[in-house]
């Protein structure tokens, strides 16, 4: 999947600010953050969204628990508090094509989402 572009980022081809690699997922800064704190957890597998996720990937979505309490531990609002959202297809707001969850804090988030 050589034009998927978390897949070059995965690959090392485009550039990231790359906090945490795992064995089966990768977690970098947001290009535009929404928040003080907004890093992508993606897995390295391509997967288009949570659509495509099957009973055997449960231990890519526990590696992927693990990495948003490590990074929000490593950022600093373990105790202020997260949000983590993935976003699926047009209506769900998903730009890009490859499963990332957003991992969101350091100020008070809104419900429901816009
Ligand atoms: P979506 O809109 O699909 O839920 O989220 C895609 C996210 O990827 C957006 O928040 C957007 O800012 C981020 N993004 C898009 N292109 C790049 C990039 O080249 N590098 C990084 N680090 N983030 C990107
Ligand atoms: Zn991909």
């Amino acid at each position: 999947m050589p034009s998927c572009l978390f897949c070059q980022i995965v690959a090392g081809n485009i550039d990231a600010d790359v906090l945490r690699i795992g064995e089966l997922t990768l977690a970098f800064r947001d290009i535009r953050p929404q928040a003080p704190v907004h890093v992508l957890i993606i897995p390295k597998e391509h997967l288009a969204n949570v659509a495509e996720l099957t009973p055997e990937h449960g231990p890519l979505l526990v590696e992927t628990a693990g990495m948003a309490k490590w990074i929000a531990a490593s950022e600093g609002i373990a105790e202020s508090g997260y949000r983590i959202v993935t976003n699926t297809g047009p209506d769900g707001g998903q730009t890009v094509d490859h499963l990332h969850f957003h991992l969101l804090g350091g100020r008070q988030m809104t419900w429901p989402p816009g």
